[in-house]
């Protein structure tokens, strides 16, 4: 009865909305109770309604509303929390889907459904997009930019913008090459993240630049995609890289002060 692989409806359109998701806590129930309700309703309908034991979750997914796998004799249903509203005759139109009934009028109705809800899809985390601040304690990015910019790219970096990253961006996670781990270029933003641990009186004026000046290169040079992989440090980047006056020291010391940088 059910296709055997995972379907999903997929909402591709970009949500733009703030997210003003009130709290769904009425009457002094919590989000968990409401959810846990909700749950037992949907599951004995589509149960009853699919003649097949049925379980629901809920999630927060941005972008695949509804998917489902039957597992072990049990149709696992994933929905988006906002279903918790969805009355029968959504949950009808749902059973339709779910039986993979070609059927305008139930999709149509799901559409519509998920369209007048999508206050409660969460928006797209912003945490590349965060503004960045330049100033630290040590080191002014802005003043790094503007002189590795104009030493080395005749200053024709103008939409590139500059501050410092999180630090836990890079905690925890295997480690990167070292420039990846201690700068990033973002080509959404054009903007150039460097890690915090380098604003230090540690840190030589030639590093930072050093830093920058490889993070500009990945804003100048395209990405080369082969296939389905994508290569950042390409050949000619590479020789480019080089091209930085004090390269080897610079790779030195970032060598020698790996330690207390990737701590
Ligand atoms: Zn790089």
């Amino acid at each position: 009865m059910f296709p055997n692989a995972t379907r999903q409806l997929a909402l591709n359109f970009d949500i733009s909305h703030t997210n003003d998701t009130a709290s769904p806590a009425r009457h002094g129930l919590t989000e968990a109770d409401v959810a846990a309700v909700q749950q037992k309703r949907i599951s004995s309908y589509l149960s009853m309604v699919l003649q097949d034991e049925v379980e629901v979750f809920f999630t927060d997914n941005r972008t695949t509303m509804i998917s489902y796998k039957k597992k072990s004799g049990v149709l696992k249903l994933r929905l988006h929390k906002m279903f918790q509203q969805a009355d029968d005759t959504i949950l009808k139109a749902l059973s339709v889907f779910i039986r993979g009934i070609p059927s305008i009028r139930a999709s149509g109705k799901l559409d519509e459904f998920i369209k007048s809800n999508q206050s409660q899809i969460r928006v797209r985390t912003e945490r590349r997009r965060n503004p960045v601040v330049p100033e630290g304690d040590h080191f002014n990015l802005e003043n790094v930019l503007a002189r590795v910019s104009t030493a080395y790219f005749g200053g024709a970096t103008d939409a590139v913008k500059i501050g410092w990253g999180r630090l836990r961006e890079r905690r925890g996670r295997r480690r990167r090459t070292r420039s990846r781990a201690l700068a990033t270029y973002c080509f959404e933003d054009t903007t150039i993240r460097v890690s915090p641990v380098l604003d230090s009186p540690r840190v030589p004026d030639f590093v930072i630049d050093w830093v920058v000046y490889h993070e500009l290169l990945h804003h100048i040079l395209p990405i080369e995609k082969s296939g389905n992989r994508k290569r950042y440090h390409t050949t000619k980047f590479r020789t480019l890289e080089k091209g930085y006056p004090l390269y080897e020291e610079a790779r030195r010391w970032e060598q020698k002060n790996l330690d207390w940088l990737l701590k």
